[in-house]
């Protein structure tokens, strides 16, 4: 989705204020009656629903007339309220270009005030195939209540919450910076998607590295998921980092093995195919089993005996098991892994990706900082707690 980020320099507070009023009335409604979104903004003279006008023609926010005069935030409109908030917070000064795009996410540069550049990844749960959105839909009619901004939102605490454990406990994994509504904001990531590598020096290596990841993960009560070559990022020097944990779950799951095995089965094929690896050099391993060609590979149930509990470290903290619960339910329904590695078609998946070069300042949109003026949520208290965004 493109994000121009160049109106957001423009937004007068009353502006923020109308937006937030919107966000605030998503809680309960799925379309905020337009006399609602009035009566939180509490601006003076109709002077609502001028700037609702405003709003609707960046398009920050969605009119629908069906029911009632009402409106909904837009995706760019929860973004600007994420990025405004984190702008105030001294997070980050300045937006710059894509550098991927997810099934179910935006990542762009940004830039701290001291020239820092950072990721941010914008969540947008829903943005799918159109089988996977049906899926969910089906999922959706056996809820009371239902938003996709409430999931991007779950899945941005989720990743956040893993990426800040996994690091504190060693894994080569982005530097988790911060966090608000549905957007993540971590170190950039030196190198490239292990999709778009052809050539490796020590294709051995990587590939014992990752495989060793997988394990050591499960070892510490966790499988990624979605632990495939779109995740793993590999930089000039043939170094790891594995990204992307909003699907991640515990090794106690009810489908933990299978969720364990197909990780383990992405890496050999893709292994496999690209580098020509078989691993019969694994057999004498502890903690392996045989697969259908003789093979060795981790085995899930003796990793599992030594499973430590990270997991339950994780349940503790930011993202709890009522949060979990409910993303698990939404995962399961999405039929699709974000892998494409069982196509045959490798390169059509590289061309799907942006290069990362790095960015110039020009490229940049110099957001405007906090100077009290254009606070969004001051007096309106949309902190990050305050948006569960579910409708009844
Ligand atoms: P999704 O959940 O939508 O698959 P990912 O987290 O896998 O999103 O990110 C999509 C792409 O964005 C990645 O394949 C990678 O190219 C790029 N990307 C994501 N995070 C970073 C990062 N921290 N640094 C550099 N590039 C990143
Ligand atoms: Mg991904």
């Amino acid at each position: 989705m493109k994000l121009d980020v160049n109106a957001l320099r423009y937004l007068s507070k009353d502006d923020f204020r109308v937006l937030t009023a919107v966000e605030m009335g998503m809680r309960n409604h799925e379309i905020v009656p337009a006399e609602l979104v009035d009566r939180i903004a509490g601006l003076k003279h109709g002077g609502t629903y001028k700037v609702l006008r405003n709003l609707l023609k960046n398009k920050l926010v969605h009119h629908d007339a069906t029911k009632y005069d009402g409106y909904r935030l837009t995706y760019l409109g929860y973004d600007f309220l994420a990025i405004k908030t984190l702008v105030n917070r001294g997070v980050f000064a300045s937006v710059g270009r894509q550098i991927g795009v997810g099934k179910e996410s935006d990542i762009f540069e940004v830039a701290t005030e001291d020239g820092t550049i950072l990721a941010m990844k914008l969540h947008r749960l829903g943005r799918t195939s159109f089988r996977a959105v049906k899926s969910k839909r089906d999922y959706l009619r056996h809820r009371r209540s239902f938003n996709w901004l409430y999931l991007s939102r779950l899945a941005a605490l989720k990743e956040f919450a893993f990426m800040k454990a996994l690091g504190d406990h060693g894994f080569p994994v982005p530097t988790a910076v911060d966090c608000n509504r549905h957007c993540v904001i971590m170190s950039l990531v030196q190198g490239y998607p292990l999709v778009q590598v052809k050539e490796l020096q020590n294709p051995d290596d990587v590939f014992d590295t990752i495989l060793g990841l997988i394990v050591r993960l499960a070892e510490h009560g966790l499988i990624h998921c979605d632990f495939n070559e779109f995740n793993i990022m590999i930089d000039d020097d043939e170094k790891i980092t594995v990204i992307d944990f909003p699907q991640m779950v515990s090794v106690s799951h009810r489908n933990a093995q299978m969720f364990f095995d197909r990780d383990i089965e992405c890496i050999y094929k893709f292994f496999n195919k690209r580098f020509n690896l078989t691993s019969e050099k694994n057999e004498e391993q502890p903690g392996s089993e045989s697969d259908d060609e003789g093979n060795s590979r981790p085995s899930f149930l003796s990793v599992k005996k030594a499973a430590g509990s990270l997991d339950k470290e994780l349940a503790a903290s930011g993202f709890t098991r009522k949060e979990q619960v409910e993303m698990e339910k939404f995962i399961e329904e999405d039929a699709g892994h974000d892998s494409s590695s069982d196509d045959d078609d490798d390169d059509d998946e590289v061309s799907d990706a942006v290069p990362l070069v790095s960015l110039k300042i020009d490229q940049q949109v110099r957001l405007p900082s906090k100077d009290g003026s254009d606070e969004p949520d001051s007096n309106l208290a949309s902190r990050d707690s305050d948006v569960p965004g579910t409708f009844s």
